[in-house]
């Protein structure tokens, strides 16, 4: 079970607030839905009665982590990220990136990373073989 807790500006104050994404009151302005928080509908609540209006009573939950079953999935094949494996040379510098990283650890001379050293660079070695190979 995973929750989403969807986080960003107040339409109405610009303040960062908190909510979930299906239960927030909201308004679409130019096809996007814009998120209200609390304090603002409550500012916004006796304008609105006095304009002869009903109050917006946020849904409960409004401004509580959403649950993952409440979202629509309904665009599945888009959430699977396709599976990108890297060229050989990106891999190369992935694995150079990290034995710097690893050569770094190493110089603070702990054993583990002295290891750690000595794995990456037989990993960037078995790399660089590949790359001969294309
Ligand atoms: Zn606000």
């Amino acid at each position: 079970m995973a929750f989403v807790n969807a986080m960003s500006p107040c339409y109405g104050c610009k303040r960062i607030f908190s909510y979930n994404p299906t239960r927030v009151p909201s308004l679409t302005i130019d096809g996007v839905k814009e998120p209200f928080c609390q304090n603002c509908i409550n500012r916004a609540n006796p304008v609105r009665i006095a304009n002869g209006l009903p109050p917006i009573i946020p849904v409960t939950g409004a401004y509580e982590p959403c649950d993952e079953s409440e979202l629509d999935f309904s665009c599945g094949e888009l959430l699977e990220p396709p599976i990108l494996i890297p060229s050989p040379r990106e891999q190369l510098r992935r694995a150079i990136v990290k034995y710097a990283n690893a050569e770094v650890a190493l110089a603070m001379s702990e054993k583990a990373n002295i290891l750690k050293a000595d794995a990456q660079w037989r990993e960037v070695n078995r790399l660089l073989e590949l790359l001969v190979r294309e």
